[in-house]
């Protein structure tokens, strides 16, 4: 197909489905109004359509594909807060004028998403041996299919982050709704998924800016979130020789992936045992927040029989690792290590067996940051 399509990944899933796609108004974007119904729906006033991919309907038994579906049906729309399923008409028998079958044509293209709502992108995430229970809230868009000036994408920019390449690396989530009587506070969060071992093993929301008082959370956790065995990131950071320890998952966006984050500012038991295991040989870099001193103290202190090499970090003046760009942490790290008499260049080097592979340990594409402060 060439590339001037719309939703290229939509006329892909179509011509799975269906076998054969045409294509009309390539490359119109639809212009649409949103207005107040009378029964008070945010509605859609179109006056042009647009790009539509045109299938034989098979509710109809129709061969003369005649089942019109626009570039914008199945997309989360955050004007109407649907996905606007009544851009696919049957123009054979109107077969999609009730809202079941709107859906059942829904589950039918996007059946690898489930209901299509929680289409969480997962980064390589294989099918968990047993089924870990993960409740996710109620209503996710990946933050790249969000407009770029949604309060998610601009918040993350103005932080120096990249929120398309955060949503395709790391699976970030906007939550615009959620069902009121569970994780009603996921609402209006960025929802940060946390897997190890490629199983999804819950996520934490993180409030876009600032809260506005100490009774709504910096980070939201899924209930019963099992914080204190996960690392968040221990998937990217385990491919490489040394880790750096944070609090938060922001702090991993800004250190890069050789990064883990508590998800607080104490170590558990089994964080710690996790650390060992697999940092043991290589080593730890300890990067807390200014006001947790005492924590990274001790944690620096209790890893003294499982981890030789420890690199514990101060920043100077008062800062937080989100204060600094990813250079400048990078040279903090690396000077407190060379006092601390800790190599991690040679680690690095050694884990790698030379240059070629040290680049590609330290500078895969997985490296989300690389690209983000840029
Ligand atoms: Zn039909």
């Amino acid at each position: 197909m060439s590339g001037r399509l719309l939703r290229p990944e939509l006329y892909d899933r179509l011509d799975r489905v269906f076998g054969h796609v045409r294509i009309a108004h390539e490359g119109v974007e639809m212009v649409s109004r949103p207005y107040l119904s009378a029964d008070l729906e945010v509605r859609l006033d179109i006056t042009t359509r647009g790009e539509t991919y045109c299938v034989s309907c098979p509710f109809c038994g129709d061969t003369r594909q005649r089942l019109w579906i626009n570039h914008r049906w199945g997309y989360w729309d955050l004007r109407t807060q649907t996905r606007n399923l009544w851009l696919a008409h049957c123009f054979n028998e109107e077969c999609l004028r009730s809202y079941d079958r709107q859906q059942a044509l829904y589950r039918e293209v996007f059946a690898d998403v489930g209901d299509g709502i929680r289409d969480v992108i997962l980064p390589g995430a294989p099918p968990p041996a047993e089924p870990v229970e993960v409740i996710w809230p109620t209503q996710l868009i990946p933050l790249d299919q969000l407009p770029e000036d949604h309060d998610a994408c601009r918040y993350l920019r103005s932080r120096g982050f990249d929120p398309v390449l955060l949503s395709k690396h790391l699976g970030l989530n906007y939550c615009p709704w959620t069902d009121p009587f569970v994780m009603s506070m996921a609402k209006d969060r960025i929802i940060i998924p946390i897997t190890m071992n490629g199983e999804p093993r819950g996520w934490t929301g993180r409030f876009i800016g600032e809260p506005p008082n100490k009774f709504v959370p910096k980070y939201y956790h899924m209930r019963d979130l099992p914080r204190g065995e996960l690392l968040y990131n221990f998937d990217q950071a385990r491919r490489s020789p040394y880790v750096v320890v944070c609090e938060g998952p922001s702090d991993v966006w800004r250190v890069g992936p050789c990064s883990v984050a508590l998800l607080g500012k104490h170590a558990s038991l089994a964080q710690r045992a996790l650390l060992a295991k697999h940092w043991g040989q290589g080593a730890v870099v300890i990067l807390l927040d200014n006001d947790a001193i005492d924590e990274a103290q001790e944690l620096y202190d209790q890893l003294r029989d499982t981890v030789p090499r420890r690199v514990l970090v101060h920043l100077p003046g008062g800062k937080d690792p989100g204060d600094l760009t990813r250079e400048q942490l990078d040279q903090i790290i690396q000077g407190a290590a060379r006092n601390q008499c800790v190599d991690l260049l040679s680690l690095v080097a050694a884990h790698g067996h030379g240059d070629a592979q040290k680049t590609e340990a330290t500078n895969s594409p997985s490296f989300v940051e690389n690209k983000l402060e840029r």
